[in-house]
């Protein structure tokens, strides 16, 4: 079967020649010209990968952006046509898994798609502490990415390195300073509190994807440590 890739572009010039190279090559174009219409298409049938113009006639790619993911984990590549937008995607950690900058080379566009799909489409990285209990959370550094029970996790840096330490010796109770060590450059500017308030919006984001489950346990006046008894598989909710 040949991957759906749906192009999000106002610009029918740029849509054409998009689908054609990605024809040539093998792929399955499909072509949407707003936001709302590429929002209800990845909703009635999620692609393979979705191509998206940062500048849309009626919402901009960024808002789309996050509606998608919110619908289905589908990779996706931007579009941009200025170079602050390009500051943007890279700026705020989208999540974005790459983007390309107008006037772009179709050629160089379709081998891009390539290889996003080819690293989407790899098995998720090993969970992280092989030798101890399996983890139902796998990181993978090199895209400064955690995925809880396959759900990748939209998380700031200091949520991001708070989780990767407390996954580093699950049970393992790391102190406040610790934690504040660790993760924070400057911990002389943080305090105890700095570390509650990000283990709580942490806590947050992991409760949306299990919302039954504790995995980051309090240790009154010492700390914080990664449940041991996570299970494997995400239990009904
Ligand atoms: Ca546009």
């Amino acid at each position: 079967m040949k991957p759906r890739i749906l192009i999000v572009e106002d610009e029918p010039g740029i849509a054409d020649t998009l689908q054609y190279a990605l024809r040539t090559d093998g792929f399955e174009p499909a072509w949407v010209a707003t936001g709302e219409e590429a929002v209800a298409q990845v909703q009635a049938q999620p692609p393979a990968l979705v191509i998206l113009d940062v500048g849309l006639p009626d919402t901009n790619g960024f808002e789309v952006f996050k509606r998608i993911r919110a619908l289905a984990d589908v990779p996706v590549v931007f579009l941009t046509a200025r170079s602050d937008e390009i500051d943007r995607v890279v700026g705020l950690e989208l999540g974005a898994d790459d983007y390309v900058a107008k006037p772009f080379s179709p050629r160089e566009l379709v081998a891009r798609v390539r290889t996003v799909l080819r690293r989407a489409t790899k098995p998720a990285p090993a969970p992280i502490a092989a030798a101890g209990p399996v983890l139902p959370i796998a990181i993978d550094d090199g895209r400064r990415q955690i995925r809880f029970y396959g759900q990748l996790l939209e998380l700031s840096r200091y949520e991001y390195g708070l989780l990767k330490t407390l996954v580093s010796r699950p049970g393992h109770v790391f102190s406040r300073d610790t934690l504040l060590e660790r993760v924070w450059d400057d911990a002389t500017e943080s305090l105890d509190r700095t570390v509650d308030a990000h283990v709580k919006t942490l806590r947050a984001k992991m409760k949306l994807v299990a919302p039954g489950l504790e995995p980051i346990k309090t240790h009154r006046g010492t700390g914080y440590a990664l449940a041991e008894d996570l299970p494997a598989t995400k239990p009904e909710s």
